[in-house]
């Protein structure tokens, strides 16, 4: 089973790997959305510009992800500002928050056919306790101004079309896309902008001397440029000479059924948004343009535990929405995010001339997108302040490989148990 954006994105992009030896004021390693949206507003402020990606565009977490474009990250804003001191907290907590109208903004510009809808989200209380989280979020939402509505279980059922919800927290300002075709339209923007686009070159070798990045790619291709960005976030290969500090990886897995009749797909999520819930171990659940349903959860499915996990979304699925119950799924996909310890996206300086950008945690639509763009703007203007997170010199993760195990056992126990209660 294939990975459904993969097989479905209308948006197209193709660029041959870097053969040659070129110059450019802003180097780019990694074609995600952070690597994507730099080159692109690099490429618009007039900087020479080349992005280097290992595989195809969006061979990463911006061609796997569930598609939710959510406003601000998973930590709610004053956890943010608990973390960050009011100002850095304040500062991010902004940029983030106008994080969808920024991704929504660049869709409607550039003409990308992803199927942005924006019909807000919906995080699902799995059980009625965690109601409280969700008022709490509400209530940090609303004294900011943000469109967010509490609904209890009647109305979020009826919203949902799911019984086994209990309440939601609404947020208008989000919506959802299809997150491939996100990607490749970016980088249609950032070529037809003047940037300089290549697929199949994965860089093994970074050097910084007298104020120059020289850079190699395993396929003969060189770049010298003033300026680095690197955005290879969770599926960073680690060229020699950039050692960028490990964090904890978590795995998502989704799949998909195939587009379903009218009839059969009125009742779930009738409104379009895209969900997910309160869950320790989280599930997501979305319909896409062409009216399949796509549910996600946490976990590697490899080898024995591919039977527990997609066991586990067979029966979810029913117990989601009991007239699906015994659909098949068409595709299956999976990837791994990059869970910082304080669950904050990090901006490392690399020497005087350049940025890695890294840590979503699993929010990573919007902010790759802002926090490349201010990257892009703090390397070509010189003007670290562009940045709504401070940079800082050096990063250590706690225990990445321990939490990552940690993820992984928890997913695994907790999608294993569930098969155990049904018997
Ligand atoms: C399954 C899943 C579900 C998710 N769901 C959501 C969601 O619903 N909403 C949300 O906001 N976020 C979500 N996220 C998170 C989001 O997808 C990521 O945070 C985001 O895509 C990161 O973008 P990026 O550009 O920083 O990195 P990526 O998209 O991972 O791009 C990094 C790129 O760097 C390339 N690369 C690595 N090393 C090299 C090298 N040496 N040379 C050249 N290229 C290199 C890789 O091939 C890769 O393409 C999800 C993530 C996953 C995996």
């Amino acid at each position: 089973m294939t990975n459904l954006w993969d097989a479905s994105a209308a948006e197209d992009f193709a660029a041959r790997p870097l053969d040659a030896a070129v110059q450019a004021d802003l180097a780019v390693v990694g074609g995600g959305y952070t690597g994507l949206s730099a080159a692109l507003h690099a490429a618009e402020a007039g900087a020479r510009v080349v992005l280097l990606e290992a595989g195809r565009i969006g061979a990463g977490g911006s061609g796997r992800n569930v598609g939710l474009v959510n406003a601000g990250l998973w930590l709610p804003p004053e956890d943010v500002a608990a973390a960050l001191g009011p100002e850095e907290g304040a500062a991010l907590n902004a940029a983030l928050a106008a994080g969808p109208a920024e991704v929504f903004g660049l869709i409607e510009r550039h003409g990308i056919a992803c199927e942005p809808v924006r019909a807000g989200t919906l995080h699902c209380a799995h059980a009625p306790g965690a109601m409280a989280d969700l008022r709490r979020r509400h209530a940090q939402a609303a004294a900011a101004g943000a469109p967010v509505a509490l609904l209890d279980a009647a109305e979020a059922q009826a919203r949902t079309g799911s019984p086994a919800v209990h309440g939601a927290l609404h947020d208008a300002r989000a919506g959802t896309i299809q997150p491939l075709a996100y990607a490749r339209g970016l980088a249609r923007a950032a070529q037809g902008a003047g940037a300089h686009l290549h697929e199949d070159s994965q860089v093994t070798e970074t050097e910084y001397e007298n104020g120059v990045w020289r850079l190699r790619t395993g396929q003969g291709g060189a770049v010298t440029a003033r300026r680095l960005l690197m955005a290879t976030n969770a599926y960073h290969r680690a060229p020699r000479g950039t050692d960028l500090p490990r964090t904890a990886t978590l795995h998502f897995f989704q799949l998909a059924t195939a587009p379903l009749p009218p009839g059969e797909l009125a009742g779930v999520l009738p409104g379009g948004e895209g969900a997910w819930d309160t869950g320790t171990v989280m599930t997501s659940f979305r319909r896409d343009a062409a009216g399949r349903v796509i549910l996600g959860g946490m976990g590697r499915p490899e080898g024995l535990a591919r039977t527990f996990h997609h066991g586990w979304a067979r029966r979810k699925l029913g117990q989601l929405f009991p007239s699906l119950a015994g659909v098949r799924f068409e595709h299956a996909w999976s990837g791994r995010i990059a869970v910082t310890g304080d669950h904050l996206p990090k901006v490392l300086r690399l020497g005087r001339g350049g940025l890695a950008v890294f840590g979503y945690s699993g929010r990573g639509i919007a902010p790759g997108t802002v926090l490349g763009r201010a990257a892009a703007e703090a390397l070509v203007e010189d003007r670290e302040a562009a940045l709504p997170i401070a940079a800082r010199d050096a990063y250590d993760d706690p225990a990445p490989r321990l939490r990552s195990a940690i993820y992984e056992a928890g997913a695994l126990a907790w999608h294993g148990a569930a098969a155990r209660l049904r018997r």
